[in-house]
C-alpha cells in the first residue's frame, strides 16, 4: 500500500495538472479493495476496484475460494493463508460457502453443456450405439434389467 501512496503522490491532477493525487482505501469486501484518488488542489476524485467485478461481486473473491478448492483445501487454509501474507480476507466462512455455491452452481450448468455437447457429438460419429445406449437406460429405468459397466 505504502508504494502505491507513494506513486500516487508522483502523479499529475488530470483536471488541473499539480502534482499530489492522493489514493486512500474507501473500503474492502473480501480481497477486494476500493480506493479513492483525491487532489490536494481541487476537488477531482475518483473511486476505483482493485479487482474487476462480475455480476456485481469482486472477481478475485471468488477465484481465490474457486484456487482453494482447487487445492483441496477451505475456509480456515484460506483464512491462515490470508493471515499470514497480510492480505484482506473474505469476512466469514458465510461469505466462503455463498462463492462455493456459486462455482456449484456455474460448474453444474457448464457441466451438463459439455455433456449434452459431447452426447451430440457421438450421435453423429456413433449414432447405432447410441440408439443401443438409450434402450439400455430406459431398460434400466423400468427395472427391466441390470447393466453392469465393465
Ligand atoms: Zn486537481
Amino acid at each position: 500500500m505504502e508504494v502505491l501512496l507513494n506513486l500516487f503522490l508522483q502523479l499529475c491532477c488530470p483536471r488541473c495538472f499539480e502534482e499530489g493525487i492522493l489514493l486512500s482505501e474507501d473500503s474492502t469486501y473480501g480481497l477486494c479493495s476500493n480506493f479513492v484518488i483525491r487532489c490536494k488542489h481541487c476537488d477531482f476524485y475518483s473511486g476505483f476496484s482493485s479487482s474487476k467485478k462480475t455480476l456485481n461481486c469482486p472477481e478475485v473473491n471468488t477465484r481465490f475460494v474457486y484456487g482453494m478448492r482447487q487445492i483441496g483445501k477451505g475456509f480456515s487454509a484460506g483464512f491462515k493463508l490470508c493471515g499470514t501474507l497480510n492480505l484482506p480476507r473474505l469476512s466469514d466462512k458465510t461469505a466462503y460457502t455463498n462463492h462455493e455455491n456459486k462455482l456449484m452452481s456455474v460448474i453444474s450448468e457448464v457441466s451438463e453443456l459439455s455433456m449434452q455437447k459431447a452426447a451430440s457429438e457421438l450421435l453423429v460419429l456413433h449414432p447405432t450405439k447410441i440408439k443401443l445406449l438409450n434402450v439400455a437406460f430406459q431398460l434400466m429405468e423400468r427395472g427391466s434389467v441390470e447393466v453392469t459397466l465393465p
